[in-house]
């Protein structure tokens, strides 16, 4: 499923920017600003946890996470392996309210890689949605489209002009990105 919103709520070459590291073969670390349990209904239906990663290539004027921006913050890091494990502290919940995990950030799809990886992980009767701008190259959307059930798409705004003064950046590569998302699920 795809829902799209256009609101204004809420730097490296996009494709050389990601948030998370890799140490040797094989081990990865998501750097991630929060872990946010026992939500119920806010990021669509059932109990979700919402895991929030650091990094954004937008420049919102009105920014509602502005500390994913900040690189004084002290960041924090988890394995695969830990983050399933926080997961699965609600598996239960997941699966009798028909919710699962949230990725959000900032912009998740820096991070792409990373959540593809916990996805793989993940229990496949949780619920997998992700938050995000489609600010990304396609390549890293398209490594998500078998791993997420669900998108929230915020577009900010519809007119180029509009979206470069609050965004910071052109929208040239969204609505081709939201074209082809929209190919793979069904509209909302
Ligand atoms: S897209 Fe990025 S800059 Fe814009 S509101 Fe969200 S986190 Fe902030």
């Amino acid at each position: 499923m795809l829902l799209v919103v256009i609101s204004m709520g809420c730097n490296p070459p996009r494709h050389l920017l990601k948030c998370y590291l890799q140490i040797g073969k094989g081990i990865m670390l998501g750097e991630i600003m929060t872990i946010f349990r026992l939500r119920m209904a806010s990021d669509g239906a059932g109990g979700s946890t919402l895991v929030a990663f650091y990094g954004c290539p937008l420049q919102c004027r009105y920014c509602a996470n502005w500390i994913c921006h900040d690189e004084d913050t002290e960041r924090k890091y988890y394995s695969l392996e830990n983050l399933v494990s926080i997961l699965s502290q609600d598996d239960i919940y997941f699966k009798t309210t028909g919710g699962g995990i949230v990725f959000g950030g900032g912009e998740p799809l820096l991070s792409a890689e990373f959540i593809h990886e916990v996805c793989k992980l993940a229990d496949p009767l949780w619920k997998r949605r992700i938050e995000t701008s489609l600010y990304a190259d396609w390549e890293r959307i398209n490594l998500l489209v078998g791993d997420v059930d669900e998108w929230f798409v915020d577009i900010k705004d519809l007119q180029p002009k509009i979206y470069t003064q609050y965004a910071g950046k052109d929208d040239d590569i969204v609505l081709p990105n939201l074209k082809n998302a929209s190919g793979r699920y069904e509209f909302e």
